[in-house]
């Protein structure tokens, strides 16, 4: 791979820089850098410069994306969607792997580079779901870093059968195990929990738990959670999703979650919805949580919503959060950033020297006004290649 030379470039309002990518990795930034005679010279015209996107958490293998409207006239309730989309995948024949490589590609246009997709796995779809994601997952290896997280949307023990698919899951190389709703949908939290965190323990993988559960059900799950991550000394590898809990308990019960969540280095996930209670992006920076953000579903049986474009994400997790002040906008970003990095595990990230050459240049004077204007991307970078310019694919 020749070296590339992204010239004139800016990171915030400083003075203009260039970058020297070579296999791949950023190799230096400053100004004035000299190119080798081979080297591919890329103009960046005073654009600001970011790192690839990250979408922390959405569900690639549920998607419809680039497949006719889907007319949702599903059921309020959680288990009347769950069941809805066990049904439609079993009478569409859904292809799980050809709509998340479309979907994943639609991110990497808009900047995104590294994705956390947790993935359905369940007694009618048994793993096949897994396998169309890690088929993609290995395609686009070089150009977006995919993360599988094992996903028991059906339940785990009341759905038996379930641990020994996790179990195959985890064996056959999804990166997390995830989880969902302990008490609401398995009625026996401790149980739910002893399973789920004894595979996670056994496999040596990190655990991202779907937590809709409401107020103090959802606190006393939560409470439930951090007991294991400390018996287990999981510390910095569990990610709460949603915790819509945080968004509905009093202070005194806020501050004590939060304090546990901050001593165990657990993670919040926030896709910032306006219909629902909602954690609290400056609490959990506060009280030193990492948060941060992502979709869930885009365009699928449960939503007609959602968007590759992480910057619209971090838009509305600033607009949900009363974020105005441009260094709290900067919250927002971080939160589909270097915050999801943190969480998730992504490694290699950023732009200093060594990291992988994730880059995204956008027409904008700084961070916050990049992520209210949202323009198409100018240029994407992924792995040191070039792979789209304004919003376009540039590779075959
Ligand atoms: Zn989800």
């Amino acid at each position: 791979m020749t070296d590339l030379l992204l010239k004139n470039v800016r990171v915030s309002r400083a003075d203009a820089v260039d970058v020297l990518v070579r296999a791949g990795h950023i190799a230096r930034i400053g100004p004035g850098i000299d190119a080798a005679a081979d080297a591919l010279v890329e103009d960046g015209g005073g654009a600001l410069l970011l790192p690839g996107l990250i979408e922390g958490h959405t569900h690639l293998d549920k998607t419809n994306w680039e497949s006719p409207w889907y007319v949702n006239e599903v059921g309020s309730a959680l288990t009347d969607r769950i069941d809805n989309e066990r049904a439609w995948r079993a009478s569409t024949g859904h292809d799980a792997a050809s709509h998340a490589r479309a979907l994943a590609l639609a991110f990497l246009r808009e900047g995104t580079t590294r994705i956390r997709s947790h993935v359905d796995v369940d007694t009618d779809a048994g793993l096949r779901h897994l396998h169309g994601v890690h088929a993609i997952r290995d395609e686009l290896a070089s150009r977006v870093e995919i993360q599988t997280v094992a996903f028991p949307q059906s339940g785990l023990l009341i759905r038996p059968g379930t641990a020994e698919l996790l179990d195959q899951a985890l064996a056959q190389g999804a990166d997390v195990l995830g989880g969902l709703d302990p008490s609401a949908i398995d009625r026996d939290p401790a149980k739910s929990l002893d399973v789920l965190f004894g595979l996670a323990d056994r496999h040596g993988k990190p655990v991202d738990i779907h937590l809709h559960e409401p107020g103090e059900l959802g606190a006393f799950t939560l409470d439930l959670i951090l007991d294991r991550v400390a018996a287990l000394g999981m510390q910095g590898k569990v990610v709460i999703s949603h915790a819509f809990c945080l968004g509905g308990v009093d202070a005194r019960r806020l501050d004590g979650l939060l304090g546990r969540l901050a001593a165990l280095d657990t993670a919040v996930l926030t896709t910032a919805p306006p219909s629902r209670p909602v954690p609290a992006v400056r609490a959990c920076r506060q009280a030193g949580v990492t948060i941060f953000g992502g979709n869930d579903g885009i365009r699928d049986t449960w939503t007609p919503y959602g968007s590759p474009d992480m910057l619209a994400r971090a838009m509305m997790i600033g607009l949900r959060n009363d974020l105005r002040r441009d260094d709290e906008v900067d919250w927002a970003f971080d939160c589909v950033t270097g915050a999801a990095a943190r969480a998730c595990g992504f490694a290699d990230y950023g732009l200093t020297p060594g990291a992988r050459a994730d880059l995204v240049l956008v027409d904008a004077s700084c961070v916050a006004e990049a992520v209210v204007t949202r323009k198409p991307r100018r240029l994407v970078v992924a792995g040191g290649a070039i792979v789209a310019r304004n919003g376009q694919d540039a590779i075959a």
